[in-house]
C-alpha cells in the first residue's frame, strides 16, 4: 500500500525523496522515541519509573552497577525489568578519559586514557553479568559514559560489540532508520529543558520520520544535569497524546527491530 503511494506521488512528480523515503516506518509508526536514563539514580525509580509505567510506556535504564542506587535497591531494579523496561549497560564505575578538557574530576583509578581495550571489555563483562543476575536477559545495550569510545587512545567499540546489541552515544540527531549506526546511537542530552524544548524534539521526529533519543540524568534532582520533574511528566504525557504517531520503547527494542527489517547494517 505504501509503495503503492509512493509510486502514484512519483507519476505526479511530486517529491518522493521528502514524502516517501523520509522515514515512517518504526514498527507500523510514523516515529520513535527512546527514554534513556543514565548514571543508576534513585530518582529514576522514584520519579520517572511511576510516571511511564502509569502512561504504560517502557525505557532504559544505563546502570552503572557500582553506583549504589543499583546495589541498594536491586529487587526494585527487577520489578523494573519484569515491568518491560531495559536495564542497560552503563559500565561498573563509569570510567572516563581524563585527558580530555574539563576531566579533572575523574578518579585517576577510572581514567580511560591510561585503560586498555582489554580492561574495558573485562569490566564491562563483569556488568553484564551483574545485569543478567537481576534481569534474567542476555540482550542489553550499552551506554558509553562520557560518551567516551577509546581506552589508552585506542577504540574499543569493535571490542564490545559481541558484548551488546547496541550502543548509544552523544552526538545530536534525529535519525532515519538507514542513518542509525548502532554503537553510535545518537541522543540529545537534557538539561535544564523548558516542555517547549522537549516537546520540539519530539515534533521534529514525528516530522521527519525519524528516531530521537533522549538522555536524561537527574529526574527532579540528584545530579548536576537535571530536567524538572514536572517537565519531564509533561514529556511523557505529550508522548501519550501522540502515541498514535510514535512508537516509544528501550534501546534494544529499537536496535532489535532494526536489525531483524535489515534497515541498518552500520
Ligand atoms: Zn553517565
Amino acid at each position: 500500500m505504501r509503495l503503492l503511494s509512493c509510486g502514484l506521488l512519483a507519476l505526479l512528480l511530486i517529491s518522493t525523496s521528502q514524502l516517501c523515503a523520509a522515514g515512517g516506518d518504526w514498527n507500523g509508526k510514523r516515529a520513535a522515541v527512546s527514554l534513556t536514563y543514565d548514571d543508576s539514580l534513585n530518582v529514576h525509580l522514584d520519579n520517572a519509573i511511576p510516571v511511564l509505567d502509569a502512561h504504560k510506556f517502557t525505557a532504559t535504564f544505563y546502570l552503572t552497577v557500582g553506583y549504589p542506587p543499583f546495589g541498594d535497591r536491586l529487587a526494585e531494579w527487577r520489578a523494573v525489568a519484569a515491568n518491560g523496561h531495559e536495564l542497560g549497560n552503563h559500565s561498573l564505575y563509569h570510567p572516563c578519559d581524563a585527558s580530555q578538557p574539563g576531566r579533572e574530576w575523574v578518579n585517576p583509578e577510572r581514567d580511560l586514557s591510561k585503560w586498555s581495550v582489554n580492561r574495558v571489555v573485562d569490566n564491562l563483562k563483569v556488568a553484564n553479568i551483574a545485569l543478567e543476575a537481576v534481569d534474567g536477559k542476555k540482550a542489553r545495550t550499552y551506554a558509553y559514559p562520557c560518551g567516551d569510545m577509546t581506552a589508552g587512545g585506542e577504540s574499543f567499540v569493535e571490542a564490545i560489540k559481541p558484548l551488546f546489541s547496541a550502543a548509544r552515544g552523544v552526538k545530536n540527531s534525529i535519525m532515519q532508520p538507514a542513518q542509525v549506526q548502532l554503537f553510535d546511537i545518537d541522543s540529545y542530552m537534557i538539561n535544564g529543558s523548558s516542555i517547549e524544548q522537549l516537546t520540539a524534539l519530539v515534533d521534529q521526529a514525528i516530522a521527519q520520520g525519524g528516531l530521537v533519543v533522549f538522555l536524561f540524568h537527574g529526574v527532579g534532582g540528584e545530579h548536576p544535569l537535571n530536567v524538572d520533574n514536572a517537565n519531564h511528566t509533561a514529556l511523557v504525557e505529550y508522548l501519550d497524546q501522540k502515541r498514535d504517531q510514535l512508537w516509544v520503547a528501550p534501546m534494544v527494542d529499537i536496535a532489535q527491530y532494526l536489525k531483524d527489517e535489515g534497515l541498518t547494517d552500520k
